[in-house]
């Protein structure tokens, strides 16, 4: 059997591990990165990409239908269907790219990639597994675990069950038809990303969340707009429900309410979307007796586990289980065994929420701040006066900023309303540059964009906005 050694070994081929294998590579950090399913890992392959290709053909159908229906824009569209094979053939088609693309940038940074199951034998040492036969050992000096993360499943109603009505993203992300009855239960980022797609392609869909309100991450003031808008979709929502399994002939979903009552919910699927957890079984992880944080792996601010040269990034190392998070931590990681001076201390992740209208959260709402003590001014500017908005036929939402009362520093934004996803970049650039009002207040932005909003918001917390 060959064994090879190397400076840096990468278990994990998604966002986390490439980013870094790519970037050790650039720093001529001898890497080799194992992935034993397909490189771009949960984020490229069944996560955000396919996601966001899948609510993207969702919303032109329903546009579609919309102008179908006589619209005061003066399109007319007679009766649209959708052909749902050929949509997930083009969204395997920008998976297929983007996972190209990824194993194309490794090597070419000098990165090698073998393809098998990592299994770890001690801190420095990892044997290459294939149909449960070893193919390879690697010795290292530095070992990086980015395995990320596998849906939590409910014990009595696990995926595949009720002849394969359960179901998880992976399977809704990749539909043969559009099922007429649609159960998603759990009312967060992935029940309703995929909950409002389903409903705009047709299907009748009903979401079950335990809790009293849907999106517990976002502030409430927030989501009031995406659940006024679930419900002009006619999705049903049943929150402070749990879900008690399926009934006897698989037909529908048994759930109870918080006064105890029991109703069903008929289903043709039922997609279970109740958090994530980190992959730490299966691959000798637990051999190392690494410190936990719960369940996931528990590191400091440059990512090192309990053990030396031993580190963890994205998923694995628990919440916030975000893309951009693991692919700061991978950048940071390698830049850290290259010798640079790096700490993983972000002014804010940015959290973005792509259900219609989107939703984004960037440093402190006013509740936090408050919470931290901090004295604080917070405006909000609606879409509903802005110019762009009301040319994109979607004037609901608002951009909100939140700001220390003493010296105008920005703390953080929110925003919800159709496309606000990409005002992300300006939030977080705004906090990491530790920009004041005064700043976003006097920068130009260019007309006519939902931008201005972003303006206008500091305006009015500086009590003079000159659109409202
Ligand atoms: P992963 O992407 O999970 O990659 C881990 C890789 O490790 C996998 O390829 C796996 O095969 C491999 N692996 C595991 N164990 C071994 C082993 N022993 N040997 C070899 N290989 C191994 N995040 C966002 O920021 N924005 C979004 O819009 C978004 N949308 C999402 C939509 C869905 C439906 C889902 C499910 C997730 C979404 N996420 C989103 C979350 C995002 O996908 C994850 O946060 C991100 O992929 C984590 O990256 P990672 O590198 O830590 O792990
Ligand atoms: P989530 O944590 O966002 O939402 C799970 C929801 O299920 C919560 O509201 C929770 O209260 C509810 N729940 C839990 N148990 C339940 C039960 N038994 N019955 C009914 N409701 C129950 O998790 P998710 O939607 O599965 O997504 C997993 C993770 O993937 C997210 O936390 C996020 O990190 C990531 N993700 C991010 C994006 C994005 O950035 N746009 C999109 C999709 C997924």
């Amino acid at each position: 059997m060959q064994t090879t050694s190397t400076t840096l070994v990468v278990i994990g081929g998604g966002p986390g591990g490439y980013i870094a294998a790519i970037r050790a590579a650039q720093l001529k950090i001898p890497t080799i990165l194992i992935e034993g399913d397909q490189l771009g890992g949960t984020c490229l392959n069944i996560g955000c990409i396919p996601s966001k290709a899948m609510i993207h053909a969702a919303e032109e159908f329903e546009k579609a239908k919309h102008y179908a229906h006589g619209s005061s824009i003066g399109i007319q569209v007679s009766d649209p269907s959708i052909n749902i094979e050929q949509t997930v053939s083009w969204k395997d088609g920008i998976v297929k790219r983007l996972t190209s693309g990824v194993g194309a940038l490794l090597k070419k940074n000098g990165a090698q990639v073998i393809k098998g199951w990592a299994q770890i034998i001690d801190g420095k040492t990892v044997a290459v597994m294939q149909d449960g036969k070893e193919l390879q050992r690697i010795t290292c000096q530095h070992l990086l675990i980015a395995s990320g993360s596998t849906p939590v499943q409910l014990p009595f109603m696990p995926f595949g069950s009720s002849n394969g009505k359960v179901i998880s993203s992976t399977e809704a992300l990749s539909p043969t038809e559009v099922p007429k009855k649609l159960v998603v239960v759990g009312g967060g980022y992935i029940g309703l990303e995929l909950g409002i797609a389903y409903r705009k392609l047709g299907a009748e869909v009903a979401v079950v969340e335990s809790l009293d309100r849907i999106l517990p991450a976002y502030d409430e003031e927030l989501t009031k707009v995406v659940k006024t808008a679930l419900k002009q979709l006619g999705i049903e929502v049943h929150l402070g429900c749990t879900v008690q399994g399926m009934n006897a002939d698989h037909s529908a979903v048994r759930i109870k309410n918080a006064a105890g009552e029991e109703s069903e919910l008929a289903c043709d699927k039922v997609l279970v979307a109740v958090g994530r957890r980190p992959r730490t079984e299966g691959f000798g992880l637990e051999s190392l007796m690494l410190d936990m944080n719960g369940r996931a792996i528990k590191i400091d601010d440059q990512c090192r586990t309990s053990m030396r040269d031993v580190w963890a990034i994205g998923d694995v190392a628990g919440e916030p289980m975000l893309a951009h998070r693991a692919m700061a931590q991978g950048e940071m990681v390698a830049e850290i065994i290259a010798g640079k001076r790096r700490h993983f201390i972000p002014a804010s992740i940015p959290a973005v929420c792509f259900t219609d209208p989107e939703l984004v959260v960037v440093g402190k709402s006013p509740q936090e701040a408050q919470a931290a003590g901090i004295e604080a001014i917070s405006a909000m500017f609606p879409f509903a006066a802005n110019g762009r908005s009301m040319t994109l036929e979607s004037s609901e939402g608002f951009v909100r900023v939140v700001a220390r009362k003493d010296n105008h520093l920005i703390l953080g934004w929110q925003a919800v309303g159709k496309g606000v996803s990409e005002l992300s970049a300006a939030f977080g650039l705004s906090l990491e540059m530790g920009a004041t009002l005064e700043d976003v207040a006097g920068t130009i932005h260019s007309h006519p964009t939902l931008g201005e909003a972003v303006q206008e918001a500091a305006l009015r917390a500086l009590g003079h906005a000159l659109h409202i």
